[in-house]
């Protein structure tokens, strides 16, 4: 449908804009050398460019999730081994699964789709990197539209909206994949959290909604990630597959639905050890949690 003929969007937002004479806006939690909000580039680049060897290597089917423990200090890949594929990441500490991803955090310290030099933050109380990017082969891809690549703004997909909306139960989102994916790690599905949509193109349109774009990534690309922590990552191919269709696919009697599991693809985890561990990451800590000491404002009975 061309952009004339759509139907006006439902929405309490304008499309235009009023002018206030405000000053224009700077970024809530601007860079400054030496913050540890942000990455020591240098050191990050060292780590991309350095020699590794590949440690595992994991396929992750279509249309279903795999969770792999990746130890503190190594270097993973999330890849598009046969092309276009949408990818939902949750990441925990793999000791402490309370800790875990915080994406709307990570959204206001860094941007709403991150990229290299970007890290993945966790929730509180601990807040601190989960992961830094090392590499990322759709980087600073910004289109027409407003679209951008590796989204924190959405969440993954889930049975229970999907029945909200079309009244049908369908099994295999990116909620019930991970949920699947983490049962034998000791975890449930309370422990599934807002996602990295990786290899993901969105933005919010001139009314403020949520758009999603069909999938760029091709055979071969990859996003690179630098694990902090020792870590549980989990990564579901979305049944969305590579967004280019729109359904589930989980009705066989139905051509569409047959035509959307053709746009479903696998996606990759390789993980691979520094070889020169000690000298490349010579400058680098374990990151600590955060270390306030109060306590909420709360007293306790002795005071
Ligand atoms: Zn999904």
């Amino acid at each position: 449908m061309s952009p004339t003929t759509e139907p006006a969007a439902v929405s309490t937002q304008t499309p235009t804009k009023t002018t206030y004479n405000l000053p224009p806006p700077k970024p809530a939690y601007y860079p400054h050398p030496g913050s540890p909000l942000y990455a020591d580039k240098q050191l990050y680049n060292k780590i991309a460019d350095a020699k590794k060897s590949l440690v595992e290597s994991h396929l992750c089917q279509p249309r279903s999730a795999i969770a792999v423990k990746i130890p503190a200090r190594s270097v993973f890949r999330i890849t598009t081994p046969e092309g276009p594929q949408v990818c939902d990441l949750n990441i925990w500490n793999q000791h402490n699964p309370r800790e875990r991803f915080w994406a709307a955090r990570t959204r206001q310290l860094h941007s709403a789709h991150v990229s290299t030099h970007d890290r993945l933050w966790s929730n509180l109380p601990y807040l601190r990197p989960l992961v830094t990017i090392t590499a990322d082969s759709l980087g600073g891809r910004h289109d027409e539209w407003g679209g951008r690549v590796h989204d924190t703004l959405g969440t993954r997909c889930d049975p229970y909206v999907d029945k909200l909306i079309s009244g049908e139960d369908n099994d295999f989102h990116c909620h019930s994949n991970l949920t699947r994916a983490v049962l034998p790690h000791g975890l449930t599905e309370f422990d599934v959290h807002d996602v990295l949509n990786v290899f993901q193109v969105t933005g919010l349109n001139e009314y403020d909604q949520y758009f999603m774009e069909a999938c760029p990534a091709k055979k071969g690309d990859y996003f690179e990630l630098f694990a902090e922590q020792d870590l549980l990552v989990a990564i579901s191919a979305c049944p969305g597959g590579d967004l280019s269709q729109w359904g589930w696919g989980e009705d066989k009697e139905d051509l569409d639905s047959l035509k959307m599991v053709d746009c479903c693809r696998p996606l990759g985890i390789e993980v691979y050890k520094l070889e020169d561990e000690e000298k490349v990451l010579e400058g680098w800590s374990a990151p600590e949690v955060a270390n306030y000491k109060g306590k909420h404002g709360l007293k306790s009975p002795d005071n």
